[in-house]
């Protein structure tokens, strides 16, 4: 259910609504827009008895959300939602195209630096780097854990990038929260709706990837599993799926962006890296992508792929990096958008 408030509804209006949702047992959600603010229920088994809630000041109405995931949805907030870094002006879903980038794994300080000062030159905002990863083989590298997590903190006071990782349970949950700027929930990991609502309780944005074989509204509920314990910031990211083809590491699905946009607030980025696995396959799809509509693009940059730890062959080289930029920068305007290149003044102090 959804309570949406008349565009000249006082805040003690819209506490006072709330208030009321919470004493009947649920949970309220305000969701400030444009135009008014709509309040979104949750926890209610079924239809919600709507009689009083119309009646209290400053209701304009109380409709039913026909969708199974709510807060998701833009019937409870028709603009975009924005996800700003506090201190600096990245932000992920407005008209400026966010671009992630870094190595899969964090391998130790001297590779992360490295990589990290050359997509910092190219104009990337955001830094990503595995501390955790979820492998295959048990025999693979696992990550550095809390170790990554400090040289990215470094990287972070030294170029300026924002940083993102990922967490695997949570116990890297915890210490993700605590270092990074964006939670990264992996692919594997979007049906884990114990980290889910785990990672729903803290005040960080969070990155979910869409699951190996998730259709789109398997994806939107998990996002709602974030979003009802009451962390609205959810980044959501195609990074393709399984399929029959066999000339890539999965398909990249970019129909998936205007179809989660008719239906979605959320922004999403494309994972051009994981998607194909391919190095040439990445700076195309990175191109298509925006072209598509995407918010942004995460994509694995590596200094040198050949003796990478994980994910070499689909990593690109810096200097690719570079002409990426270049070339979504062109077509940025073409869909409304614009690349903004954010200057790093480095901190050579430290
Ligand atoms: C990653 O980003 O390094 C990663 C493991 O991605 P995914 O969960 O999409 O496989
Ligand atoms: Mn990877």
């Amino acid at each position: 259910m959804l309570v949406v408030m008349k565009a000249q509804a006082t805040p003690e209006e819209i506490r006072a609504v709330c208030e009321h949702i919470e004493k009947l047992g649920f949970r309220a959600h305000p969701v400030p827009g444009a135009q008014r603010t709509a309040i979104g229920i949750t926890g209610n088994k079924g239809e919600v008895d709507r009689g009083n809630l119309e009646e209290l000041p400053g209701v304009a109405e109380v409709i039913r959300v026909s969708k199974p995931y709510k807060l998701a949805s833009r019937d409870v907030k028709q603009e975009n939602t924005v996800i700003h870094f506090a201190g600096t002006d990245a932000a992920i879903g407005g008209q400026n195209l966010a671009v992630i980038a870094g190595p899969c794994s964090i391998e130790n300080r001297e590779q992360a630096f490295a990589i990290a000062e050359k997509v910092a030159a190219a104009g990337a905002q955001f830094f990503r780097g595995g501390a955790y990863k979820p492998r295959t083989s048990p025999y693979a590298f696992q990550g550095l854990g809390l170790e990554a997590l400090r040289i990215m903190a470094e990287i972070r006071d030294r170029f300026g990038l924002r940083i993102v990782t990922e967490a695997l349970d949570s116990e890297s949950l915890e210490l993700v929260a605590e270092w990074a700027d964006v939670i990264q929930i992996g692919a594997r990991n979007m049906q884990n709706f114990s980290l889910l609502k785990k990672a729903g309780k803290l005040h960080k944005p969070v990155l979910l990837k869409r699951g190996l074989s998730a259709t789109l509204e398997e994806f939107l509920m998990s996002a709602e599993y974030v979003m009802s314990e009451g962390n609205y910031d959810v980044i959501l990211c195609e990074r393709g799926v399984r399929t029959f083809s066999d000339h890539a590491r999965n398909t990249l699905d970019l129909s998936i962006i205007p179809a989660i946009k008719r239906v979605s607030h959320l922004p999403i980025l494309v994972d051009p890296s994981h998607a194909t696995g391919r190095r040439d396959c990445v700076l195309p799809m990175a191109r298509a992508a925006v072209a598509g509509d995407a918010d942004g693009i995460i994509v694995e940059v590596h200094h040198q792929p050949e003796v990478a730890l994980s994910d070499g062959p689909q990593s690109i080289y810096p200097a690719q990096f570079a002409t990426m930029m270049n070339e979504i920068e062109q077509i940025a305007p073409v869909v409304g958008r614009v690349l903004p290149r954010c200057i790093h003044t480095v901190d050579a102090t430290r």
